[in-house]
């Protein structure tokens, strides 16, 4: 999404724009394909947020947006089946939510003054709470006098799934900023978009912005080496030996990737892109279940006190269903997906066993699951999921301007001051892309401010920034 991002994003600027992709599909680590039975899966289900400002733009680019659906009502269930819901009221930000949160039957009275206690120190402090550099996101509920219940059942059921780390693993800043983006400074940030095709359904209109403008998508292309000359970007070599020149060049992709491209020594240590090799990656695993008849009511349910984190009603979530997934959809089958981020401990378990797993778990959450028969059956382990958002991890990422004339980077990786998320790699597109017009003399700005902060939080944002300038 990063290279997608920065290639239209060049192309509508008027650039002749050439795309390689070393895969036969777009999309990336974001993308869908097709199972050898003609079902289209995502290799993972992938939402967005209402604050996911950039994303959105990128979206409305391609002709996309429409193929995203948001939903207001958050849905969540403990181990007895008990489910809660959270959605906002006509409440001024951050306490639009605080009715929901009342009345939040999984958490107890101790644990919501806990956490309400631990917001206002975020809301009032306009997201930036004092002595939180290098500290893990653990360290700073413990801080802020958590309750057991309120880190278990609150704070890591958000933070796993929004950073795809341990809550001891992350940095604080990074936890602190979904509170403060999605849930506490403006009433709309914390709407959740699914989208309603399989993935790579979204970049169909890419091909069209880049080609329209003379440019060309060339898949199956893999970049074997970027040459450097006198500190300048001199060509891009392909796999099959030949190369490319160009006035420009972005180079989006992952971090391990790009290190073997480059010369050695622009990543050695004290090099300017030395935290190459320090980014660690967490690993996401996602288990696609398909039943033979209807067992789940709900678009989507996050799990409290389970393994499995989220399960997403595929069947009810996807408009194309029937035409997509044919013959699932016409027998009223039902098509689940669940999501485990973080997920180290799956790694080294057996497909099946992960299987058996979650069918417990959802016989626990959706009993209908138990008389249900399975006709399939899939999990996806992505080892190297997203970049780990460990505490200090920003001293690592690299600004888009790379230290070479004539290249800029972009990729989740590079620092946007975001996790890794397509809204962060499309960031990371329009900075490279925005780097790449100014080293041509056409400087031009494509990065989409934050949503606005509303209410109190508008307030509370605005003292802060006067305090930091
Ligand atoms: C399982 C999973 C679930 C996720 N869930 C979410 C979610 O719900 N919401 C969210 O916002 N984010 C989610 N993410 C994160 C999101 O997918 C990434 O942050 C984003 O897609 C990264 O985009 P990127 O362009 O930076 O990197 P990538 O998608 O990794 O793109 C790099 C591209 O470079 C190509 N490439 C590699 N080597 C070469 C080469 N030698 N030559 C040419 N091309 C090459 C690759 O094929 C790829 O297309 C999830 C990620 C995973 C894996």
């Amino acid at each position: 999404m990063a290279g997608l991002s920065s290639a239209v994003a060049l192309a509508d600027s008027g650039l002749q724009v050439t795309l390689l992709e070393k895969r036969p599909h777009l999309g990336g680590r974001a993308t869908s394909y097709t199972l050898p039975d003609g079902n289209e899966v995502d290799n993972c289900q992938h939402v967005t947020l209402g604050c996911c400002t950039n994303l959105s733009d990128f979206y409305s680019r391609v002709g996309a947006n429409g193929k995203v659906r948001f939903y207001d009502t958050l849905y969540f269930v403990d181990r007895a089946g008990r489910r809660s819901t959270m959605k906002a009221v006509a409440l001024p930000p951050p306490f639009h939510m605080t009715p929901s949160f009342l009345f939040f039957g999984a958490l107890s009275l101790a644990d919501k003054r806990s956490i309400a206690s631990a917001m206002l120190a975020i809301a009032t402090s306009g997201g930036k709470p004092k002595g939180i550099d290098g500290i893990s996101m653990l360290e700073w509920l413990h801080r802020q006098n958590q309750t057991p219940g309120a880190i278990e059942r609150f704070w890591r059921v958000v933070l796993v799934s929004a950073l795809d780390e341990e809550l001891a693993r992350t940095d604080a800043r990074y936890g602190i900023e979904v509170f403060w983006k999605a849930f506490l400074g403006s009433a709309g940030g914390y709407r959740i978009g699914i989208p309603t095709v399989p993935l790579a359904d979204l970049y169909g209109g890419c091909s069209g912005a880049i080609v329209k403008r003379g440019g060309q998508v060339r898949m199956r292309c893999g970049v074997r080496e970027i040459r450097v000359r006198d500190g300048r970007f001199a060509g891009a070599v392909l796999e099959d030996g030949t190369e490319l020149t160009a006035d420009a060049c972005v180079a989006a992709v992952p971090h391990d990737v790009l290190q073997k491209m480059l010369p050695a020594e622009y990543s050695a240590e004290s090099a300017p892109l030395e935290g190459l090799s320090h980014i660690r990656t967490s690993p996401i695993t996602g288990v696609h279940l398909w039943y033979d008849r209807e067992v789940m009511t709900e678009p989507f349910l996050t799990l409290l006190d389970h393994t499995t984190q989220w399960v997403f009603n595929k069947t009810l979530l996807s408009e194309t269903a029937a035409s997509k997934n044919g013959s699932a959809a016409s027998a009223k089958g039902q098509y689940l997906q669940l999501v485990i981020s973080a997920s180290y401990d799956l790694v080294p378990m057996s497909r099946q066993d992960i299987i058996e797993l979650c069918k417990r778990e959802l016989g626990e959450i959706l009993p209908a699951t138990k008389d249900a028969q399975l006709t399939k059956a899939t999990v996806i382990k992505e080892i190297n999921a997203t970049f780990s958002p460990e505490p200090g991890i920003d001293r690592w990422r690299p600004p888009q301007k790379s230290p070479i004339a004539g290249l800029s980077l972009a990729g989740d990786w590079t620092n946007t001051g975001w996790p890794s998320t397509m809204e962060g790699a499309v960031r990371s597109g329009y900075l490279a892309a925005e780097c790449a017009m100014s080293g041509l003399g056409n400087p031009q700005k494509f990065l989409i401010p934050d949503m606005p902060f509303e209410g109190l939080s508008k307030f509370w944002a605005h003292k802060a920034e006067n305090a930091n300038s």
